[in-house]
């Protein structure tokens, strides 16, 4: 199904993002996660593409994999990096041609080993650039990267979120955050950009489920968020305990979550690592609350 369909008749959605498996043990791992997640009934999962080309073709394969077997509608993540217009084009083709109707345009990150974000020669310098063609080419509905804190290479939230405006007005229909940890940012960014676009665009909060301290950190430095002063004193006190740090973790992201659902999110996008525990934890606890149909 294409995502701009099912957002039009539901206002809100769960869903559950995967990376490519790197061996035949991880993928074993994955399709574990899948067949464990897809009966909790996620209106969509998405796919992660890495930056190395023999990632690229994983990402397709995983979908197919998704639609096959646990009949669920997947988003390919497609980037700019290291590729031409042309070869994008092509890509999309192979996209079409594997049943694949929803897309994550990104700019992507800058390769291993590399600063600074290089457009390549014939390429597209942002991801609005890609929306352009993905828009152009007309088979696919579109959803974009959001950045409650701003992106860590922009010079400001405003000059970021000014920037996110020219991804809904090139045919983003949604777009999805990067994780964060605040409720007040999501909730400014949708106060500056409302009145902007005429609407309030549909911004789905991408969560982490906390589970270890280290590995939050470590997910933090590697996207830029800030770990917020009374999340860490909360569980700082029990860094010795790694099951203590596990309950409290995933119990402070339901109530993040709860939060989030209360100042008008449109759904939830955990980010599942390929691990199935703790995003159905998250899910099992909304749904008993009633917090989450
Ligand atoms: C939900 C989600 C999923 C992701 N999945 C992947 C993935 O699968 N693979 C992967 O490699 N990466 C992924 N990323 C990471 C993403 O590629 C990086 O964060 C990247 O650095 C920014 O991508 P973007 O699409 O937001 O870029 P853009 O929207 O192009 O923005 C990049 C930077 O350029 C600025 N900018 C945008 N337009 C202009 C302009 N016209 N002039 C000047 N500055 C401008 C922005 O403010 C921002 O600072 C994901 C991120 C998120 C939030």
């Amino acid at each position: 199904m294409r995502l701009d369909h099912l957002f039009a008749s539901q206002p809100r959605t769960l869903s559950f993002e995967f990376f490519p498996p790197k061996n035949d043990r991880a993928w074993y791992t994955l399709e574990d996660t899948i067949d464990h997640l897809a009966p909790l009934g996620p209106d969509f999962v998405s796919v992660t593409y890495g930056a190395g080309g023999s990632t690229r073709s994983k990402t397709r394969e995983v979908i197919e994999h998704i639609q096959s077997k646990v009949n669920v509608t997947a988003m390919a993540h497609l980037t700019c990096v290291g590729a031409t217009r042309d070869e994008l084009r092509a890509l999309l083709d192979e996209y079409a041609a594997a049943g694949i109707k929803n897309l994550l345009a990104l700019r992507g990150d800058p390769p291993k080993g590399q600063e600074h974000f290089v457009p390549t020669d014939g390429g597209c310098a942002y991801a609005k650039d890609l929306l352009d063609l993905i828009r152009a080419d007309g088979r696919f509905s579109s959803l974009c990267a959001a950045f409650p804190e701003r992106h860590p290479e922009a010079p400001s939230r405003e000059a970021d979120w000014g920037n996110l405006v020219g991804k809904f007005q090139a045919g983003a229909t949604g777009a999805i955050t990067q994780c964060f940890f605040d409720v007040a940012d999501y909730r400014q960014m949708l106060e500056w950009l409302t009145p902007r676009l005429g609407k309030t665009p549909r911004i789905i909060p991408g969560i982490l489920p906390i589970t270890d301290f280290n590995a939050l950190e470590r997910f933090c430095v590697r996207c830029g968020a800030n770990i917020p002063v009374g999340l860490r004193q909360h569980l700082a006190p029990l860094a010795q305990n790694p099951i203590a740090v596990r309950k409290a973790g995933i119990a402070w992201t339901v109530k993040f979550c709860r939060d989030l659902l209360a100042a008008g999110a449109p759904g939830l996008h955990l980010y599942c690592l390929n691990r199935s525990t703790a995003a159905a934890e998250v899910v099992t606890a909304l749904r008993l609350s009633g917090d989450l149909t």
